[in-house]
């Protein structure tokens, strides 16, 4: 009897993600880099490839890839090389696309996360420069037009080593990829504008064995939810392929969303496809030390990092580290409440509850808060000292986030909560000798009038005092 043995596949995958670079100027002409306007207002004859253009590579888009290149750890190449990757495609005009091929700017590195509390490295080959194609836009009326406004953007293309083993954790790879690059200013890094794009390699092999299998690899991936989908599809797809004695094609393969599937495009192309040579009309990039240094330096601590030290030094939670590191802007401003000598803790509590909420609420990007991390402190401080409930002092923060006002010059203007034990005790003396028969009720044992007597002292206090205090000294009349 010929019985069919069950084989356990293990997923290898390696991914190839491209970085469009926030930069001013495109990667080799003074054209406008930005996504957006109206087709083709942003090209020249460098951009376009018209003959005998010479491009000159812009200086911003250096730093800004070596800057990403040490935020991975990478050993930055004193010289590198650009090359012609030479394919005809109508986006394309050139021919050819000029990028890094075997001395790519950058080598070595790695991706650091924590995914469900376990903490991941995934190697990188290397990172390299290119310029980015134009695009071509379809059309089920007017058919194909061509906008070459993206012709010659500043791309970084990072590939790593084929480490990762699940869906998951390729998302978060990619998310720590995205987080990086807007963390230190270098891109948007947005899926669905097409700033951030992942390929995604995969094989299966027997779980155990060392050897590779063939892989596939699936083209222009742009949300996190395809990436993991298209990693699910595509390995349960491969091991049907496998369990049925058949062979993977090495190829190129879409994902299709709508229809939960992947289907072949191409084969595989390889590298000598692309007759690659160097581009003679560009000289070896050098890249001093001086730049390395100065970039080194101007390296903010990177969110990996930080929120690992929020969770050892701050006692706040692992989904508090993580909200409170997902963006430069937020950590910045948490950290300028501690500065102001919040506690982490309190500062979290009023980040989340009353900061987000209002972000939330007015459609704002905490850059954008009116409200810095000074008069946040002062409400907070108010309320601490119990000169402000926490409803007033929410109230208050609220309204000056939505009249952009100082919340300090409100809080001049509020009733001050008054918590003094002199004053609340003649309020409570005068309450409680105007209602004899609900004392009597209350030694009798009854203890519900006490909220009514709390009320009546916040009436006579115009709702200057604090009702917490009078029930308190309230309680303690009856003991
Ligand atoms: P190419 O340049 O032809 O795309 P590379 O060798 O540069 O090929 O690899 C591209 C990506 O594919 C890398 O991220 C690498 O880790 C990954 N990769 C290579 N071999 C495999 C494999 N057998 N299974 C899964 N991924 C792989
Ligand atoms: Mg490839
Ligand atoms: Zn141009």
């Amino acid at each position: 009897m010929n019985q069919k043995t069950q084989v356990d596949w293990e997923m290898v995958i390696g991914l190839e993600v491209h970085v469009q670079l926030a930069t001013e100027t495109k990667l080799f002409c003074s054209c406008r880099n930005r996504f957006g306007d109206p087709p083709n207002t942003h090209v020249c004859p460098v951009c376009l490839g018209y003959p005998g253009a010479l491009p000159v590579l812009q200086s911003a888009a250096v730093s800004a890839a070596v800057r990403a290149g040490l935020a991975f750890q990478c050993e930055i190449q004193k010289t590198s090389i650009f090359d012609r990757k030479n394919y005809f495609y109508p986006d394309l005009p050139k021919g050819y696309q000029i990028s890094q091929f075997d001395r790519p700017y950058a080598l070595g590195g790695r991706v650091e996360f924590d995914l469900a509390g376990d903490a991941h490295s995934v190697p990188l080959t290397r990172i390299h420069m290119e310029e980015d194609a134009g695009k071509s836009i379809h059309d089920r009326d007017v058919g194909t037009r061509i906008d070459l406004n993206r012709c010659g953007t500043p791309l970084l293309e990072m590939v790593t080593e084929p480490t990762i083993r699940s869906a998951k954790e390729a998302s978060s790879f990619l998310r720590t990829v995205r987080d990086t690059m807007r963390w230190i200013g270098v891109s948007d890094a947005n899926m669905e504008e097409g700033s951030l794009r992942c390929d995604v390699n995969l094989s299966l092999r027997p779980r155990g064995q060392l050897e590779y299998g063939t892989r596939t690899e699936l083209k222009n991936l742009n949300s996190f939810t395809f990436v993991e989908q298209a990693i699910a599809l595509e390995s349960a797809r491969q091991a049907e392929v496998l369990d049925g004695g058949e062979e993977i094609v090495q190829e190129t393969r879409l994902f299709d969303p709508e229809q939960g599937r992947t289907a072949s495009m191409r084969g595989k192309e390889e590298a000598h496809d692309y007759r690659y040579f160097g581009e003679p009309d560009i000289p070896p990039l050098t890249i001093s030390s001086d730049l390395i240094e100065t970039e080194k330096a101007e390296l903010p601590e990177l969110p990996f990092t930080r929120r690992r030290r929020y969770l050892s030094s701050y006692e706040l939670n692992e989904k508090e580290a993580t909200l409170l590191t997902s963006s430069r802007g937020l950590s910045t401003y948490f950290e300028g409440l501690l500065d102001l000598d919040l506690t982490p803790r309190s500062a979290s509590n009023w980040l989340q509850s009353e900061v987000l909420r209002a972000l939330k609420e007015l459609g704002l990007e905490i850059e954008d808060y009116p409200i810095d991390p000074v008069g946040l402190v002062a409400v907070v401080k108010a309320v601490e000292a119990e000169t402000l409930s926490v409803a007033a002092g929410r109230e208050l923060l609220g309204r000056a986030a939505q009249e952009r006002q100082d919340p300090r010059v409100l809080l001049e203007s509020v009733e001050v909560q008054v918590s003094d034990a002199e004053t609340l005790e003649s309020w409570v003396d005068e309450v409680l000798s105007k209602h004899p028969q609900v004392e009597e009720q209350i030694r009798g044992g009854d203890l519900k009038p006490i909220g009514f007597l709390t009320g009546q002292v916040m009436k006579l206090s115009r709702g200057q005092a604090n009702p917490k205090r009078v029930t308190e000294l309230i309680k303690a009349r009856f003991h």
